[in-house]
C-alpha cells in the first residue's frame, strides 16, 4: 500500500538553470554550478554547461537553486470551503512558496474519513492540482472521537498517515488503537496535541501578554500534558506518532526523553511559531491568532534550537486559509490560523538564516528531505537523473507582504505587510515548471 500524490500531468521541463549556488545537504552540495534539466530530469550538474538546441536558460547569478520543499500539514479546504481554497489555488501557493509536494489534512467536509471521500479528492487533485498532493486520513470518522476510520482502506487509497488534526485525540484509548492500526498499514498518526480542559475558551498563549491583555490564555501545559500522554501511548505500542505544530519547550522536554528512549516519534515546527512571538499579539492582529497560539521567546529559541539540532525534524506550515469577514472580527471571536505556503522559506530565511541563528543547509534539510522521508515517498535531490523537483530562491530580494500578491484565495497572512528577505523566483515539481515569478 503506497503513499499517493495526485496532479496534473504536463511535459517535463527543458531548462538550464545556470551560475546559481545549489544547495542540497543531502547530496553533499553546494556550490556554484550549472544544472540541466531535460524532459523533467536533472540531466547534468557541472560548469558552463552547453546548451543544448532550444533549451531555455534561466540567468541565475546570485540565486540559490534549492530541492524543493514538501509540506506535511497543509488545510486545503476542499472539500466544503472551496471558497477559501481550493486545488488550483493551493497549488499556485505553493508553487509560489517553492513547494514540490504537500499533504491536507482531513478536516473538510465532508471530512476525509472514507475512500469513496479520499478518491473522489484524488480525482480532482489529478484534474486540479500543479503541485503533487496527498491527502491525510482521519483517524475517527467524522473527526468524533469515538469510531475508528477504516484505515486499512485508506491506507490502502494512498493517504499518507491519519491524523484528526484541528482537534485533539479525545482518549488515550482512540491514540492506542489508531496507532496499533497505522502500524499494520504502515503509516504513522499525525496529533494535534492539546488537553481541551486546560485549553478552556483561551484565544492566546497564557502568560505576560494575555494578563495585560485581559484576553483569555492558553497555558503551554494545554500543549506539553497531551504531548506526554500520547508519547507514553507510542513508548507502550511502539506506534509511529507525529507530533503536529510543536510549539513549547515543556513538551520538547518530553520529545527530548521519547528519542533518547528511541520511540518512532517525529515532530515539526511552523514558520510562525519559528519566528514569531505572542508580544505580537498587543497589536490584537487576529491574522496573528493561531492555535497553537504564538509563544514567548524562550520557547520559540527552544523551537530553533530543537529544529537545528534535530530534535524537531522538519518545518510545516500548518497552512489554514479562512474567508475575509471570518478574520475581521474582534481578536476573541476570529477563527484560529493562517495561511503560510507563500511566506515560509521566506519567513524562516529573514528571521533564522540572514541573522546567522539556522545555517542554510540546515533550513533546506528540514524543509525538503526530511517531511518528504516521514511521508515515506519521494526525496527532492539535485542529483543527476533524479526527478526535478526544484526551487530557485533569490537570497537578496527584500519583499513586503501585500494581499493582493497572494496566490492562496485567503489572504489571513501573519505576514501581510512584512518585510521578507529572500524570495521564491522559479519552481519545478515532479519535472514540470509549476512556477515563475515574472519581473
Ligand atoms: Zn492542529
Ligand atoms: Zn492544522
Amino acid at each position: 500500500m503506497t503513499v499517493r500524490l495526485w496532479s496534473k500531468g504536463g511535459a517535463g521541463a527543458d531548462l538550464l538553470v545556470r551560475g546559481a549556488r545549489a544547495v542540497d545537504p543531502g547530496n553533499d552540495l553546494d556550490r556554484v554550478v550549472d544544472v540541466l534539466v531535460r524532459k523533467g530530469r536533472v540531466a547534468e550538474i557541472g560548469a558552463e554547461l552547453a546548451t543544448p538546441g532550444k533549451t531555455r536558460v534561466i540567468e541565475a547569478d546570485g540565486q540559490l537553486l534549492l530541492p524543493g520543499f514538501v509540506d506535511l500539514h497543509t488545510h486545503l479546504r476542499t472539500p466544503g470551503r472551496e471558497d477559501e481554497e481550493d486545488l488550483t489555488t493551493a497549488s499556485a501557493a505553493a508553487a509560489a512558496g517553492g513547494y514540490v509536494a504537500v499533504f491536507g489534512m482531513a478536516n473538510t467536509d465532508p471530512v476525509v474519513d472514507s475512500a469513496p471521500v479520499l478518491e473522489g479528492l484524488a480525482q480532482r487533485a489529478a484534474a486540479e492540482a500543479t503541485v503533487p498532493t496527498g491527502f491525510f486520513a482521519a483517524v475517527s470518522k467524522g473527526l468524533a472521537g469515538e469510531q475508528l476510520t477504516e484505515m486499512h482502506e485508506l491506507a490502502g487509497a494512498g493517504a499518507v498517515g491519519f491524523s484528526d488534526d484541528g482537534l485533539p485525540l479525545a482518549t488515550a484509548q482512540l491514540l492506542r488503537r489508531a496507532l496499533q492500526y497505522a502500524k499494520v498499514t504502515d503509516r504513522f498518526v499525525a496529533i494535534h496535541a492539546q488537553d481541551d480542559s486546560l485549553m478552556g475558551k483561551g484565544v492566546m498563549h497564557e502568560g505576560a501578554v494575555s494578563a495585560k491583555l485581559g484576553l483569555g490564555g492558553i497555558p503551554a501545559i494545554a500543549e506539553s500534558a497531551d504531548v506526554a500522554r500520547a508519547l507514553e501511548v507510542a513508548r507502550y505500542e511502539d506506534g509511529r506518532l507525529h507530533v503536529c505544530h510543536l510549539s513549547t519547550a515543556l513538551a520538547l522536554e518530553h520529545l527530548a526523553r521519547a528519542r533518547a528512549l528511541g520511540l518512532r516519534v517525529t515532530a515539526e515546527a511552523t514558520p510562525h511559531h519559528l519566528t514569531m512571538t505572542d508580544e505580537l499579539v498587543y497589536s490584537l492582529d487576529s491574522n496573528l491568532k493561531m492555535n497553537p497560539p504564538l509563544r514567548p521567546d524562550d520557547d520559540r529559541k527552544a523551537l530553533v534550537a530543537a529544529l537545528k539540532d534535530g530534535l524537531l525534524d522538519c518545518v510545516a506550515t500548518d497552512h489554514a486559509p479562512h474567508a475575509q469577514q471570518e478574520k475581521e472580527v474582534p481578536f476573541e471571536v476570529a477563527p484560529f490560523g493562517t495561511t503560510g505556503l507563500e511566506t515560509a522559506f521566506a519567513a524562516l530565511y529573514s528571521t533564522l538564516v540572514a541573522s546567522g541563528e539556522l545555517p542554510l543547509g540546515v533550513l533546506v534539510e528540514r524543509m525538503s528531505r526530511a517531511p518528504a522521508a516521514i511521508a515515506g515517498l519521494m526525496t527532492p535531490a539535485i542529483a543527476a537523473g533524479a526527478v526535478a523537483d526544484l526551487c530557485l530562491v533569490d537570497p537578496r530580494e527584500r519583499w513586503t507582504v501585500a494581499a493582493g500578491e497572494l496566490h492562496s484565495k485567503s489572504t489571513n497572512s501573519a505576514w501581510l505587510g512584512r518585510t521578507l528577505q529572500g524570495r521564491v523566483t522559479l519552481t519545478v515539481a515532479a519535472g514540470r515548471l509549476v512556477f515563475e515569478r515574472r519581473a
